[in-house]
């Protein structure tokens, strides 16, 4: 292997092979580069056995990118080869030994709706008011303490004199119970019952141990208190630790990221050596200048030089457009102008945004010029309903004690099945230690259940264990046939001939697609590594290689990656930076640090824009610009806004109180809590269809959204925009939507 297309320092991190070593350094100096290097050489020049490797990566998506990265070095990457994320690998080792802290080894994975249908039973079940306290919150609150490893016993230790924890802390306990009911893990808990795995046994920790021997972290400023352990563990006896990361790109705080992990790196592993990176291989020298005039001026940081040998390139593309739609056609129009002049692939192309919802207006103007596009992020596909249910109707199969995943399709397709018939089942189980599905053979002891309902249920458990029977035997694809024909899915979406219907049943079909593409690339294609591997999917793995696009996606998704034009949008004060920062320094300083992973992720050319006004909420208000453009540096700027002078970046002194300004933004965080109605138009506007009164401020109650709180009425008094407690804000029609108000 040539070790040559390295710079010295590269070279360097990349032969050394045992100790613990960290690698820090701005964006695109080559640690990711360094770090593929550096596992070639072990295995292609010290014989290291691929086995006893592991490299954890912040995404499937970068892991998969690494693999191919060594595989064009050294040759294919075996499985033998652990690459993969803090998640994927632990769910290796617990499927291999859960056993031994007492969940059988096909437990389920619980994502984020799934742990809401959970707290929802445990609210229940607590007498907790959801109006009260949102799920979210709850939800949140419990990732917080996993992440800073607190279970519920030791944050009731921590936490016992303080009486207004008291109501958490039982629901923290009763959460926890019931996925241990259902043999289910959250994502968080995945980290945390690794931990508790090797603490509890010896064995088990010696055997990975022993197993890895060389050890490495992409991202390591962006691992929490659960990981840093996890690393800690696994590192301890060989101390082959090769970490790689930047603090200045820190940008997961509010998940419990540390940056202490990188900073006390050496205090951790005395011994250490550190290298650190000062040339930039990504972008032309403007881009890599405007990132340092922004990120010096947070105040706590190492100062670090970061140089390029590119030339200038291009000055940064500045605009300024009226609003959203405005700055949109701005963007599109130079892509297309792009594509036009040079060789540009659609995907060269990549809009970074601070929020998801601003990626309607892109949407809107690429669908118009009929560009092809991708937007990254929020696991679109897999949280569509009709993939949810068969997703839930799978994890059945493996495994019967999941109860949130039976309550989701007991009755779905309709089996006469209702929330009463569940109760008694409920109660009975109460009694008993079996699952909802387990209770159904024993239905002649439960009173009280209609001869529908029991058909209804009958069927069901002959449908899943059917499917059960064949677990082991079975291609993943033919279950999911017969499950699809039992179901009879397709034919009833075919009833319905709607698009929404059209649209659902060409999901289903693609994930077919899904799942025949897992077959032909896995080494043993049955349902349970496949729904490991789906319930793992994150925001970044939606860009799939094989289609042209141009790419939009936050700028958290954006990490790690480049793009060869990149249009940094949006930069308006209380967007980018997010409101959150207002009154809080720490966090501001990460939305700077989120400002330098967007600029950096440019290798050629780099524009900034952001609109005058913007329709948020429902309301078209006059913006400020972010303050992140008053830092950069001027001199590099190109203004291409119709305004010929470059416009000052000092934000107006308010006027009135807009939207944004603190007081309103008091009310605006109350929406959550208590309603305020004291936003946007107070009128009552009469609803045609439903003769109901929606007026902003009014509390409606959506079937599937939940509760949320009117924010305005359009003018046709029917297109309502909403704050859902669940799903934030959401455009709903009061004619068409299921809603009522309460
Ligand atoms: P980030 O902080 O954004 O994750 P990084 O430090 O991991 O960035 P890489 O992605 O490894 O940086 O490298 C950035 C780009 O520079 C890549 O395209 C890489 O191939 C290239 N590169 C890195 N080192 C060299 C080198 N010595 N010679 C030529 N190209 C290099
Ligand atoms: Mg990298």
């Amino acid at each position: 292997m040539d070790l040559s297309i390295l710079n010295d320092v590269q070279r360097k991190a990349v032969e050394v092979v045992d100790g613990p070593i960290l690698v820090v350094a701005g964006a695109g100096s080559g640690k990711t580069r360094v770090l593929t290097h550096r596992i070639a050489n072990l295995i292609e020049n010290h014989d290291i056995f691929p086995s006893g490797i592991m490299a954890i990566t912040f995404t499937n998506k970068a892991a998969n990118e690494m693999k191919t990265r060594i595989g064009s070095l050294i040759g294919p990457v075996t499985s033998q080869m652990w690459v993969g994320t803090f998640h994927s690998i632990c769910v290796r080792i617990l499927r291999r030994d859960a056993d031994r802290i007492g969940y059988t080894s096909d437990f389920v994975i619980y994502d984020t709706q799934d742990q809401k249908a959970l707290l929802k039973a445990c609210y229940k079940e607590l007498n907790i008011d959801d109006k009260q306290t949102p799920l979210k919150t709850s939800q949140f609150k419990i990732s917080a303490a996993k992440n800073d490893m607190l279970t519920p016993e030791l944050y009731d230790m921590q936490n016992a004199s303080d009486y207004r924890e008291k109501g958490f802390i039982k629901l923290y306990y009763l959460y926890q119970a019931k996925l241990k009911q259902n043999q289910a893990m959250d994502f968080d808990d995945l980290m945390l019952k690794t931990i508790e795995l090797f603490k509890q046994n010896q064995d088990v920790l010696s055997y990975y141990q022993n197993k890895f021997k060389y050890i490495h972290v992409d991202e390591y400023q962006d691992t929490n208190r659960a990981q840093y352990t996890l690393i800690q563990y696994l590192a301890a006896k060989n101390r082959n630790l090769f970490v790689v990361g930047d603090a200045d790109q820190s940008i997961y705080k509010w998940r419990g990221a540390d940056i202490r992990n990188i900073r006390e790196f050496e205090e951790d592993f005395p011994g250490a050596q550190i290298f650190k990176l000062e040339q930039n291989y990504r972008s032309k020298k403007n881009i890599l200048d405007l990132a340092n005039s922004v990120i010096v001026n947070n105040p706590n940081r190492r100062d670090k030089s970061l140089w390029t040998d590119q030339d200038s390139g291009e000055k940064i593309g500045y605009f300024r457009g009226y609003d959203e739609k405005d700055e949109a056609k701005f963007v599109i129009e130079r892509i297309r102008t792009f594509i036009r002049e040079k060789e540009y692939k659609l995907s060269d192309f990549a809009i970074l945004y601070r929020t998801n919802a601003q990626s309607r207006s892109f949407e809107d103007q690429l669908m118009l010029n009929a560009m092809a596009y991708k937007v990254i992020g929020g696991l679109k596909f897999y949280e569509r309903k009709e993939i949810k249910d068969l997703l839930a109707y799978m994890k059945l199969v493996v495994n019967p004690n999941d109860d949130v995943s039976f309550i989701r399709v007991i009755n779905e397709p309709k089996r006469s099945i209702g929330g009463k018939t569940i109760e008694k089942i409920q109660a009975f189980q109460s009694k008993t230690e079996l699952s909802l599905l387990e209770s159904i053979p024993h239905l002649s002891q439960i009173e009280g259940i209609g001869a529908k309902a029991q058909k209804g249920l009958v069927e069901f458990y002959e449908l899943i264990m059917g499917l059960k029977a064949k677990l082991d035997t079975a291609f993943v694809s033919q279950i999911y046939d017969e499950l699809l024909e039992k179901l009879n899915i397709i034919s009833l979406y075919e009833l319905e001939r709607s698009i929404e219907a059209d649209a659902r049943i060409d999901n289903i079909y693609e994930f077919k697609t899904v799942i025949e593409e897992f077959e032909k690339r896995s080494e043993s294609p049955n349902l349970r590594d496949f729904l490991a591997e789906t319930s793992l999917r994150s925001d970044q793995d939606n860009i799939e290689e094989q289609e042209d696009g141009v790419l939009l996606m936050t700028l958290h998704a954006s990490k790690g990656l480049e793009f060869p034009v990149v249009f940094l949008v949006g930069l308006e004060d209380n967007l980018f930076p997010s409101f959150r920062a207002m009154d809080d320094p720490e966090e501001l300083e990460e939305e700077r640090r989120l400002c330098y992973v967007g600029i950096t992720r440019a290798e050629e050319r780099l524009f900034v824009t952001h609109a005058r006004n913007r329709n948020q909420y429902g309301r078209f208000e006059p913006r400020h610009p972010s303050p992140f453009l008053r830092e950069m540096d001027q001199s590099i700027l190109e203004n291409l806004s119709d305004q010929n002078e470059m416009p000052s970046f000092d934000p107006p002194k308010p006027k009135k109180e807009n939207y944004f300004s603190k007081n309103a933004l008091k009310s605006k965080q109350s929406f959550f809590g208590k309603a305020s109605g004291t936003q946007g138009n107070t009128t009552p506007v009469a609803s045609a269809s439903q003769s109901a009164t929606y007026f902003a401020g009014a509390k409606v109650n959506h079937k599937v959204f939940g509760m949320g709180l009117v924010i305005s009425v359009g003018a046709d008094g029917e297109m309502l925009t909403i704050a859902f407690d669940s799903c934030g804000i959401k455009k709903i029609h009061s004619g068409l939507a299921p809603i009522r108000r309460v």
